[in-house]
């Protein structure tokens, strides 16, 4: 099985699963990937609310790739017409979900894009902080660079991505956990989770920071980075 995937691929560890268990496949993350989440995870960076504007900004080039193609090719639209961003919170479980109907990802651009650092602004970041002298340099490196998708993880100890490209039949879960070497990424099985297209990123807030998985602290953020979003951002509650 090697040369498939860029990240190293172990056996799946679940040999008690039944046959109807998805097979859960474990990747190692790229050396670099791994540098920047523990410069991440043990940051004293407060200013944590960028993870919002990170993921939001992400959906949003995820629906600008999908519109930009659409133009030639509006079958694209079919599985899902409506181009938006929908930011669910869930207060008593700590955890905030992000859902775009962009270009979603293949199992394959899932290992390329969230297994290394594809992103030339990234690199230049661990450069930056490799040069640097002095105990809390990074945190201000963090905030000048900006860490994209790794930002969830000043917030969360978990972060599950499931996503549905125009490209593949499948859907695809990827899952990592703050101070961990490596991710996972199955099928996603569960009728409920099935999505039409694109990308529903669930985040399982740190202790900590569960204060941020409430409506009216997202609605405030909503509020601050929706004016730099060309598409709707939705937001609703658990009733509860
Ligand atoms: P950047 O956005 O600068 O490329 P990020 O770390 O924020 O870097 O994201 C890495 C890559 O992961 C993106 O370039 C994109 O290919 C992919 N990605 C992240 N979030 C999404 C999303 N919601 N939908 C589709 N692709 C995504
Ligand atoms: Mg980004």
């Amino acid at each position: 099985s090697s040369g498939l995937f860029l990240g190293k691929q172990y056996e799946s560890t679940a040999a008690a699963s039944v046959a109807s268990d998805p097979p859960v496949q474990k990747y190692e993350y790229q050396a670099e990937v791994s540098r920047l989440m523990d410069l991440i995870v043990n940051s004293l960076y407060s200013n944590k609310e960028v993870f919002f504007r990170e993921l939001i900004s992400n959906a949003s080039d995820a629906l600008d790739k999908l519109r930009f193609l659409s133009v030639t090719d509006p079958e694209l639209l079919k599985d899902a017409v409506d181009l938006d961003i929908r930011v669910q919170t869930d207060k008593d479980n700590g955890t905030i979900t992000i859902t775009d109907t962009g270009i979603g990802m293949t199992r394959q651009e899932l290992v390329d894009c969230l297994g290394t650092i594809a992103q030339s602004g990234t690199a230049k970041f661990l450069k930056a902080v490799k040069d640097s002298k002095g105990a809390g340099a990074d945190n201000n490196l963090i905030g000048q660079f900006g860490v994209g998708f790794y930002s969830a993880f000043l917030v969360s100890d978990r972060v599950v991505v499931s996503t549905k490209s125009p490209k593949s039949d499948k859907q695809y879960v990827w899952e990592g956990k703050a101070n961990a070497s490596s991710y996972t990424i199955r099928e996603e099985t569960d009728p409920e989770k099935l999505i039409p297209r694109g990308t529903c990123l669930t985040l399982y807030m740190k202790r900590d920071d569960k204060g941020f998985a409430h409506p009216e602290r997202i609605q405030k953020l909503v509020k601050n980075y929706s004016q730099f979003v060309s598409f709707p951002i939705y937001t609703w509650q658990e009733k509860g």
